[in-house]
């Protein structure tokens, strides 16, 4: 899947149903005002009528998307899967990127420019999920809680030169530390990791996740469109060790979702698969999902 080819056919989809309905609906008000114009003055408009039709209703045929998160609340490479099974293409991610930067204040402390308290130089993510961690980021601070962004977005050819390294440090054992390549949540643009600022210079371990930050962030990142990717509860699901400062946009929907049903990103990748079976064997429209479709990489 990649970038330039990423659409969102359900939009479009969308739009046709709604001009369909709307051919409907004049049709049919126009038959049943038709008499009651001739009598009477009606304050009633066909707009008022077309209001009043709840379009999320609207099933594609007889297909129904039951699944909690509406297909027009997120984008499929928002949400898209990487892990060891399922690997992204070597030139897979989420543009446009831009760089995030350390803030500067103005004079009543609020933020002049830049995104987070304190940002390595140079890291780069999606720009949707960068305004949105930068609005994390205000919010936190807020709180009295100052982040460090470390790292972003990480190239496939990064990513790889990192695993071996590691191998090599580790006498070839794959440790879980550090993700093989196409398998990091780091390509996709979305995946950031954010420390407490007193952590900066620490290594990271799971200890970090009692920190006022971290703990802060599991309760409140969602509200930004942010999960923890890496739960301390599902380190047998995402087959990496708990990570309380990776963060991994989403989108608002699909993250409340996610975070408030104790989900990691991989049990709802498997519900969202699920529900597009579903929808296409009730004879939903392919058009509509395809691009949500995920299937294992091969081993
Ligand atoms: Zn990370």
């Amino acid at each position: 899947m990649k970038p330039e080819t990423l659409r969102r056919p359900h939009k479009e989809y969308r739009d046709i149903m709604k001009s369909k309905a709307f051919g409907c609906i004049v049709l049919s008000a126009a038959l049943l005002l038709t008499p009651a114009l001739v009598q009477a003055e009606s304050d009633i408009t066909i707009e008022e009528i077309v209001e009043e039709v709840d379009l999320d209703a609207v099933s594609y045929g007889d297909a129904v998307w039951s699944f909690p998160v509406a297909l027009e609340d997120m984008r499929p490479d928002f949400v898209v899967l990487a892990n060891k099974h399922y690997k992204l293409d070597p030139d897979f991610v989420c543009e446009p990127l831009r760089t995030i930067k350390s803030m500067k204040l103005n004079k009543d402390g609020t933020r002049k420019s830049g995104d987070m308290y304190l940002a390595t130089s140079g890291q780069k993510l999606n720009e949707i999920c960068a305004d949105a961690l930068a609005a994390l980021s205000d919010a936190a601070r807020a709180e009295g809680h100052k982040l460090f962004m470390k790292s972003g977005y990480r190239s496939w050819q990064t990513q790889n030169t990192m695993y071996y390294n590691r191998l090599k440090r580790n006498n070839g054992k794959d440790d879980g530390w550090v993700s093989q390549p196409g398998s990091s949540d780091h390509q996709t643009g979305l995946g950031c990791d954010v420390v407490p600022r007193a952590w900066k210079d620490r290594s990271m371990n799971g200890k970090m996740g009692k920190e006022p930050e971290c703990i802060w962030m599991a309760e409140h990142c969602h509200e930004y469109g942010f999960i923890i990717r890496y739960p301390a509860d599902k380190e047998e699901v995402t087959e990496i060790n708990y990570e309380p400062w990776h963060l991994r946009y989403v989108g608002v929907p699909a993250a409340t979702y996610i975070m408030e049903n104790g989900l990691c990103l991989e049990e709802f990748t498997y519900q969202l698969q699920e529900a597009i079976q579903a929808f296409l064997d009730a004879g939903g429209d392919p058009a509509l999902v395809q691009e949500y479709i995920q299937t294992p990489s091969e081993e």
